[in-house]
């Protein structure tokens, strides 16, 4: 699903962010993208989602290699990839529904399909019920799951988050990643970066560590942090 052969990613400044990197995801896998701030995880994200460009190397997602994809294709090339972020990003001037639609509209999609997918979605993070709110009358717990209804409303293969439970505390972190494994269980790819020791210690599933652009551990689902 997602393949990096070989991938440099240096930044106009010369910091070299990813370096060499190799790493495989298969269909159907939740990993955790850990390490310390500035180990590339975000990089690594954005190159998934061609916010960045790699600098050398090759990167296949869903099949494409990204190289190969021109600038005004980026849009549609995106839509195969659900993004969460720990600030949501939500529009607050905006009703619930209106913010999950947002994909939904920017990509063309007729009004009836729009309202039958964004309650899919809403009701998939629990939050059916609540599209006319506007997300400061939401706590922040169902602002995260607005952002997660967001990033899958369209459906994606894929779905990456960038330390999604950075502002949540244990419990509403759970809630987070179980709302992420539901959506697995119906196929989607998950990749979560993240240095939540809590949700490391609480999902067993596969852990991919860099430091310094490099990936330093590869411990696979089922195989505690502690054992390593
Ligand atoms: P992480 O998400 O693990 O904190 P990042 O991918 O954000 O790591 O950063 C990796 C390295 O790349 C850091 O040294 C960071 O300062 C640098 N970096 C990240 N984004 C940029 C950018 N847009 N321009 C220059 N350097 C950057
Ligand atoms: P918050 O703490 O963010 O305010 P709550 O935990 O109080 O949210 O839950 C608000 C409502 O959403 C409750 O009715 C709860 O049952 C429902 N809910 C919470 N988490 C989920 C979830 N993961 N999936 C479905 N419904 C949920």
């Amino acid at each position: 699903m997602i393949r990096f052969d070989h991938v440099f990613k240096r930044y106009p400044n010369g910091r070299e962010a990813l370096s060499d990197l190799s790493l495989e995801i298969e269909s159907g896998e939740v990993v955790f993208l850990t390490g310390h701030s500035g180990a590339g995880k975000s990089s690594l994200l954005k190159l998934i989602s061609l916010i960045e460009r790699p600098t050398r190397g090759q990167l296949i997602v869903n099949g494409q290699n990204v190289n190969g994809v021109k600038r005004s294709k980026v849009p549609a090339f995106r839509r195969q990839i659900g993004m969460v972020f720990q600030d949501h990003k939500l529009l607050h001037d905006r009703t619930i529904f209106d913010n999950v639609a947002l994909p939904l509209i920017i990509a063309g999609v007729g009004t009836k399909e729009i309202g039958k997918r964004v309650r899919a979605a809403l009701d998939q993070v629990g939050l059916l019920g609540r599209e006319n709110s506007v997300p400061l009358e939401l706590s922040t717990g169902e602002q995260q799951r607005v952002g997660i209804a967001r990033a899958v409303v369209s459906k994606p293969p894929v779905l990456i988050a960038d330390e999604p439970t950075g502002n949540l505390d244990p419990e509403l972190s759970l809630e987070v990643m179980n709302i992420f494994r539901r959506f697995n269980e119906v196929g989607v790819t998950v990749l979560v970066a993240s240095h939540d020791l809590y949700l490391l210690e609480h999902f067993p599933v596969r852990r991919v560590r860099l430091e310094g652009g490099r990936i330093v551990d590869d411990i696979p689902a089922g195989v505690s942090a502690g054992e390593k």
